[in-house]
């Protein structure tokens, strides 16, 4: 049996990159920017005032000045003319400052009549004029990669930016298989479960930017699982999910024996999660996780979503481990690398009592998974221990 982090570094051994793809800025948020990508203009394209008021000559400004009003320049329409000497436009928000102008007076400094103002006892030094090319300047890159938040897309459409390069969503096929299994809102007979697992690592992945295919459920025959096989082709990656223990009716392993999988490595050292199976089958990368709800779920975090990220060309690196500080008191640790559901609760870790691996309820209220190293002894309250938030 291998460790986690040696099936994490062979499970990136499976994959590589995704191909660019250009979409439409409107739908990029969340995607993964595959080429830096360069500001077509400057921002302000022009210098602007950032406040209402008059624009005048920086020299002239002093307590009491005044000035007449010779135009408006209003955001959209500029002044055409040019402010001469003792001359005022009168200036709004976003508008370009116009030519001879190099300072505007906020109107709360100026008291008017009729065309001409009168500047405070106080008129202000700030200029208020942000300069063409202030925030960026054509030329200026975002670079990948990077997942694109709104805060991207805003400056990408500043820059006038319509479409990005962005890394196609890996897509990556699940299969269900098992006898007992149905869909959600079937009718279960006496002896049958539902099928929850393809449902919680479908959103997972997607959440994570690949595009999850539900296949059909696969019953416990090597015709069905051969079925489902053949309709994943095409995927990046293909999930399988139960039926990779030792029982009788355990036929993952084989039928894709049979198909041409190059095994990578089955079964590990970590808990939940022990008889996961991975290797290459076609084109694509195969992972077999366990059928139970919470092993599948947790290799989800701690593998699936890091193949994910460097499929999608954000490198490959392991999760991000976060400590805290032990709740209560946790006995030792076996051979295994272990992931308790815990919450994180006033700062501190606590795991919950009962951690068996169907236990989805107990997942559900989890918010971290507290990991043990192997053989790591008995902790005491008030310990550091290592988690991920989940
Ligand atoms: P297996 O690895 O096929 O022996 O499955 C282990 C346990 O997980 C059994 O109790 C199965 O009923 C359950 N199980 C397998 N696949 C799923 C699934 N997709 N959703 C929910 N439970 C599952
Ligand atoms: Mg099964």
């Amino acid at each position: 049996m291998i460790t986690v982090s040696e099936a994490r570094s062979r499970l990136f051994d499976l994959i590589s990159p995704v191909p660019a793809e250009d979409v439409p800025l409107i739908g990029a948020a969340g995607r993964v920017l595959a080429r830096d990508v360069v500001a077509r203009r400057d921002q302000p394209p022009f210098s602007a005032s950032s406040m209402d008021g008059y624009a005048l000559k920086a020299v002239e400004v002093e307590a009491h000045a005044m000035f007449r009003i010779v135009g408006e320049s209003a955001a959209g329409h500029r002044f055409a003319g040019s402010v001469g000497p003792g001359q005022a436009v009168r200036i709004f928000t976003g508008a370009p400052m116009p030519e001879g102008a190099d300072f505007v007076v906020m109107q709360e400094n100026v008291e008017r009549k009729g065309d001409v103002i009168t500047l405070a006892d106080a008129p202000g030094t700030k200029d208020n004029v942000r300069r063409a090319g202030v925030d960026f300047t054509s030329g200026a890159t975002v670079d990948a990669p990077r997942v694109l938040r709104p805060e991207d897309i805003a400056l990408l459409a500043a820059m006038n930016i319509a479409s990005v390069p962005v890394a196609r969503k890996p897509v990556v096929a699940l299969i269900s298989t098992g006898d007992e299994l149905v869909m959600p809102g079937d009718d279960p007979g006496p002896d049958q479960i539902i099928a929850s697992n393809t449902f919680g690592l479908k959103a997972m992945l997607d959440n994570l930017g690949a595009e999850a295919r539900m296949l059909p459920i696969a019953q416990d025959t090597e015709a069905s699982l051969r079925t489902a096989f053949a309709l994943a082709e095409g995927a990046d990656m293909v999930v399988t999910i139960g039926g990779a223990s030792v029982g009788d009716h355990d036929l993952v392993g084989r039928v894709a024996g049979d198909l041409g999988l190059e095994r990578s490595f089955y079964k590990i050292l970590m808990q939940p999660g022990k008889p996961l199976m991975a290797g290459r089958l076609g084109g694509a990368a195969m992972v077999g996780l366990p059928g139970n709800p919470v092993s599948a779920m947790v290799c989800g975090y701690i593998f699936l979503a890091p193949m994910i990220r460097a499929m999608l060309g954000l490198g490959k690196a392991q999760p991000r481990l976060h400590q805290g500080v032990l709740a209560a008191a946790i006995g030792p640790n076996g051979p295994r690398e272990h992931y308790l559901r815990a919450r994180i609760d006033g700062g501190k870790v606590a795991a919950f009592d009962n951690q068996d691996s169907s236990l989805l309820s107990v997942l559900a209220q989890a918010d971290a998974l507290l990991v043990r190293p192997p053989d790591d002894p008995a902790r005491e309250a008030g310990e550091t221990v290592s988690y991920l938030p989940i």
